[in-house]
């Protein structure tokens, strides 16, 4: 495999970063591109025409009209036949078709000037995207957008073999797999497609998860304190199979929280008065999940923020909020919440002084985002790789998480186990203290001499002493 990273002296590095499917991977490489552009790199930034999600095309072009120094190189996808591994998630059959399309890119990168130090590419399509780096002598690295607990688990994708066809604790083993230097995860925290050969979340696991062990390095949005353990074992060398080497340059900052305050009705809140609820980009409660969660908003006589997502794709998400929750709960509810449908800018409500609770799905980029702003977690992991996130939620001690409330759709939660739970998630100072600790060890990470700061300045000093 071919590895130069090229820079002719006295040009800044020049970068492509090639995201993947949804806002989940959209949000943290556009984070990415803002700090190495402001770190002195020049940034290509890779778009996919279309896009799955009516957040990702407006966030790009916002995103390229406050950023207009990283260039865009726009990627139209060919028509595309899914493969028998896919089920009807858009997100899934797109990023599945990226990663087909991805050759197709091959005399554009080839011939960009200033010629490419490197690619920074999402793992869902680093297997394409590396190979064709590889043929262009463009050396590749990977930008991991989920945590560093759920990426042990892909790396030992391997040893999930013995695992298979066991769902939950029920079939087999002691309901435990052992990951060399993390220790026993519970089977029922490994999301059912990832043992299911026929699921495109496994395989799309298997095809990428080979790059692990041959890009230059792999960038991942966590921080050395918060997930040390797991950082620790992958950089460790006594771990075989041995992957690149795992660079902890999170929390990725925010490139538009400077935005003026839209939030009139927060401002008039009691500081850490208010539960925000939000299950982020693309996960829709069923119509009766949602009926117990008015419930359970009610029942707690918390004020709240409730972001109602009631179909995956932003574009689909046409009924009104009423006739979802119903004009009654709304009228009830006028004094104690608000109910928005549609996007919001979760970062600026998370570090609004009013939130004081986070009831979140735990999408990485959530639990980030509420770890470098303080807020406590009530987490209720619906898919993919939430409840291992969620574990770091628990393990780290700034949320609190009810195992029982399963997968998505697996059971229905109840209205007052919910109440129950929001009530303990705002009263608990414990959590609030523990939550504003995680806060300041995040801040540290960040500064010029900060875990994070350290290892991402001396990845572009790296790319700028090759020649
Ligand atoms: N997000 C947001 N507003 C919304 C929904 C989501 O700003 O209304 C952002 C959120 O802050 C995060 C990303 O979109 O940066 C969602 O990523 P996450 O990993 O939390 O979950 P996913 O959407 O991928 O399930
Ligand atoms: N899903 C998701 N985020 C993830 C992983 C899965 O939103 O990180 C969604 C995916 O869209 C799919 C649903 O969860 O439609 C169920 O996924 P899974 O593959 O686990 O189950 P199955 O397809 O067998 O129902």
């Amino acid at each position: 495999m071919a590895t130069t990273t090229k820079s002719e002296k006295g040009t800044p590095p020049h970068l492509a970063l090639f995201p993947c499917a949804g806002m989940g991977h959209l949000m943290p490489f556009l984070r990415l591109a803002a700090m190495l552009a402001s770190r002195g790199c020049s940034v290509t930034f890779i778009t996919v025409q279309p896009t799955v999600s009516a957040a990702e095309s407006d966030h790009l072009s916002s995103f390229f009209s406050t950023h207009p120094h990283i260039k865009r190189l726009e990627f139209p996808l060919p028509p595309y036949k899914k493969s028998k591994f896919l089920n009807n998630d858009p997100f899934f059959i797109q990023a599945e078709a990226i990663g087909n399309a991805v050759h197709l890119l091959r005399p554009v990168l080839s011939c960009l000037s200033p010629s490419l130090s490197a690619i920074v590419a999402d793992f869902s399509v680093a297997s394409s995207v590396s190979q064709l780096a590889s043929d262009l002598s463009i050396s590749t690295y990977i930008l991991i957008t989920t945590s560093a607990r759920f990426l042990s688990l892909m790396v030992y994708f391997p040893l999930l073999a013995q695992y298979k066809n066991t769902k939950n604790n029920a079939g087999g083993g002691n309901g435990y797999i052992e990951l060399p230097g993390i220790g026993p995860m519970p089977v029922s925290s490994i999301p059912p497609a990832m043992l299911d050969d026929n699921n495109f979340f496994a395989v799309s696991i298997s095809t990428n998860v080979s790059s692990i062990f041959k890009v230059k390095s792999i960038l991942i949005n966590t921080f050395n304190w918060i997930e040390s353990e797991a950082i620790e074992a992958l950089n460790s060398s006594g771990v075989a199979p041995h992957p690149a080497p795992i660079l902890p340059v999170g929390p990725l900052e925010s490139f538009d929280i400077e935005q003026a305050s839209d939030l009139p009705w927060l401002d008039e809140q009691a500081p850490e008065s208010v539960v925000f609820v939000s299950f982020g980009s693309r996960t829709a409660l069923s119509k009766d999940q949602i009926k117990e969660l008015t419930t359970g908003l009610e029942k707690s006589g918390c004020t709240f923020l409730w972001v109602l997502k009631a179909s995956k794709v932003d574009k689909d998400d046409t009924e009104k909020v009423e006739d979802i929750v119903g004009e009654s709960f709304l009228g009830r509810a006028k004094k104690k919440g608000i109910v928005i449908k549609g996007w919001v800018n979760q970062e600026q409500i998370l570090a609004h002084p009013a939130i004081g609770g986070f009831v979140s799905h735990c999408g990485w980029n959530s639990v980030i985002e509420a770890a470098r702003l303080g807020v406590p977690i009530l987490a209720w992991p619906q898919h993919g790789d939430q409840r291992i996130n969620a574990e770091v939620v628990e393990k780290v001690g700034f949320g609190l998480w009810v195992r029982e409330w399963g997968w998505t759709g697996e059971k229905l939660v109840d209205g007052n186990d919910i109440a129950d739970r929001i009530t303990e998630l705002m009263l608990s100072e414990n959590l609030r203290a523990r939550a504003k600790e995680v806060k300041e060890k995040a801040r540290h990470a960040r500064e010029t001499n900060g875990s994070s700061e350290r290892l991402l300045q001396g990845l572009i000093d790296s790319f700028k002493s090759k020649e």
